[in-house]
């Protein structure tokens, strides 16, 4: 069913940058409980606090028709974990103004669910593994076994979920040495393997011990990757890409620590308890959840993302941010 609504909107501008992309995280709460992510004595969200479907599901669909956001992709926390979740996805997928619909997800429960999430309408996934280890794995996400990622991972790959993208968040002593076996990973599973820089988000000067730049990920691939490529299908994807030798495939590197992304970002965010966002480094925000359910119109929600686009600066600094991963979503 197509939905009736259609572009009468206006584009959304900040500094020559066009924002059409809108991260929308659905929870805080999570199966996992990732090591750089979730913090130990975490408090999660009051249900009542969190958007509900049918409120998700009228501001993504006034950003979409009225404020140019083509591109949705759904996160968490871990939005599998998220009961009725398909609905969700239908209810987007029937709106014409959303041209691109991906989730990132941990995968754990992904392989019950990939063919309906298809069926709902999702176009395709991005799902994070750390390492190809059981043991290490145990280590870093502390919940959870990789053989239920794995299965999530090829049962989205047939399903049509694609391109899948297996994202590696690198850490220095735990997963720095696994660049290989990933390539490796990624031409047998003909999936895309980007590999993260580690982001202090709400971290002390931990995170240094633990960083590791794109220069060394690259040496890490000990020549298995050719020259970056110059030519991007997307200027505003956070990774750039190097063909992986000898295959038709190619890894990405996200580096927004040691290359920053911020003068091609296109990107909005809106956190599980209605916080839109302007950027993951952001301290201030719209509160759009105050705006629905305070009998808001349409027009006030196409303001609040006016409004949060003027916030959006020029470039974002890595200083403590207001949340951390769990609750925004990367
Ligand atoms: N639960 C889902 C998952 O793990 O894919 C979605 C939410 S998770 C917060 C989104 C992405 O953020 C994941 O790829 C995760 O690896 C990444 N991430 C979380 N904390 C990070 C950090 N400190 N540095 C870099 N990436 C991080
Ligand atoms: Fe959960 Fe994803 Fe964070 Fe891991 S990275 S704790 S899977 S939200």
């Amino acid at each position: 069913m197509e939905d009736k609504e259609e572009t009468t909107g206006e584009k959304l501008v900040s500094f020559g940058r066009e924002i059409n992309y809108l991260r929308v995280s659905v929870t805080d709460r999570c199966n996992m409980r990732c090591i750089y992510c979730m913090p130990d004595n975490v408090e999660f969200l009051r249900c009542e606090d969190i958007l509900r479907y049918e409120e998700l599901r009228r501001i993504i669909g006034v950003a979409s028709s009225r404020a140019g956001i083509a591109k949705v992709r759904i996160t968490g926390g871990e939005p599998l974990a998220r009961k009725g979740i398909g609905n969700l996805i239908v209810q987007l997928s029937e709106l014409s103004t959303i041209e691109d619909l991906s989730m990132t997800s941990n995968g754990l429960v992904l392989a019950e669910k990939a063919e309906a999430l298809k069926a709902a309408g999702l176009m395709r996934i991005n799902v994070s593994l750390d390492t190809l280890d059981a043991g290490k794995f145990r280590k870093i996400c502390r919940a959870g076994r990789i053989e239920s990622v794995l299965a999530g991972i090829r049962a989205a790959y047939a399903s049509g979920l694609t391109p899948v993208k297996v994202n590696v968040v690198v850490m220095r002593g735990r997963n720095e040495n696994e660049i290989e076996d990933f390539i490796n990973f990624a031409v047998n599973e003909n999936v895309t393997v980007r590999f993260i820089e580690y982001m202090p988000i709400k971290q002390s000067d931990e995170w240094k011990k633990l960083y590791v730049s794109r220069d060394e990920i690259i040496e890490n691939a000990h020549g298995r990757l050719d020259e970056m490529e110059e030519d991007e299908e997307d200027p505003h994807a956070p990774a750039r890409y190097y063909p992986i030798k000898g295959t038709s495939l190619k890894a990405g590197v996200i580096s927004p620590v040691s290359h920053g992304f911020c003068s091609n970002c296109n990107r909005l965010r809106l956190t599980p308890e209605g916080r839109l966002l302007s950027c993951l480094l952001s301290n201030d925000f719209v509160d759009i959840r105050a705006i629905v359910r305070g009998g808001g119109t349409d027009d006030d929600i196409l303001e609040a993302f006016k409004k949060t686009v003027e916030m959006k600066g020029r470039k974002g600094a890595f200083v403590a941010a207001g949340s951390s991963m769990h609750s925004i979503g990367g």
